[in-house]
């Protein structure tokens, strides 16, 4: 991978604010693509998630709530010594698609940067940021929520643009440029 990865996470929000409009765009040029995504995914997947070291971030786990299941929420009842429905009305809440997921941010589990329950963490956890799956371009609202909070995501996006020939659009009165930031 010749890119250099960006692992700064006010930069990365920064950036993701000024990109929105363009993100957009790439949203529908990926939709458009004829060429096999998920195989360029999986391998950007492979080279970026290599190269960031989770326990250094731990954005996901500051800034969203993942969804829990329940025997998930079964178990981490138990852990807690408390009934399902106690723990459920104090740690969980339906978000908006009806699903049951944590409602604090930063997750109670989270120990500095590691994750105390690793081991027994949510499915939603072990998957995030999905970015190992098939179906890439019909996850892409999905990855546009998760590109200004996850480095994996945004360094996956960016290189993928490169790769695929995206022509990004200079915008008049841009605040600054890419190089300003030393992202790259
Ligand atoms: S359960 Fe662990 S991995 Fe999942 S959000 Fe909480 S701290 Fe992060
Ligand atoms: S999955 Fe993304 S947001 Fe979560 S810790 Fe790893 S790099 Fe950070």
């Amino acid at each position: 991978m010749k890119q250099s990865i960006e692992t700064n996470l006010a930069k990365i929000a920064a950036l993701a604010e000024i990109r929105e409009d363009e993100n957009i765009r790439f949203r529908s040029f990926l939709k458009g693509s004829d060429k096999d995504v998920d195989k360029i995914v999986h391998r950007l997947h492979r080279e970026i998630a290599t190269a960031i070291d989770c326990k250094q971030c731990a954005n996901c786990c500051m800034e969203l709530t993942p969804e829990v299941q329940p025997e998930e929420i079964e178990q981490f009842a138990r852990l807690d010594g408390i009934s399902i429905e106690e723990y459920q009305n104090q740690y969980c809440e339906k978000d908006e698609y009806g699903d049951i997921a944590f409602k604090n941010k930063p997750c109670r589990y989270l120990d500095g940067k590691v994750c105390s329950i690793y081991e027994i963490r949510p499915h939603e956890c072990r998957m995030y940021p999905y970015t190992q799956k098939d179906g890439f371009i019909f996850r892409l609202l999905g990855m546009l929520a998760f590109y200004p909070v996850c480095p994996i995501v945004f360094n996956l996006m960016e290189i993928l643009k490169d790769e695929l020939g995206f022509r990004r659009k200079k915008t008049i009165g841009f605040p600054f440029h890419r190089q300003d930031l030393g992202s790259r």
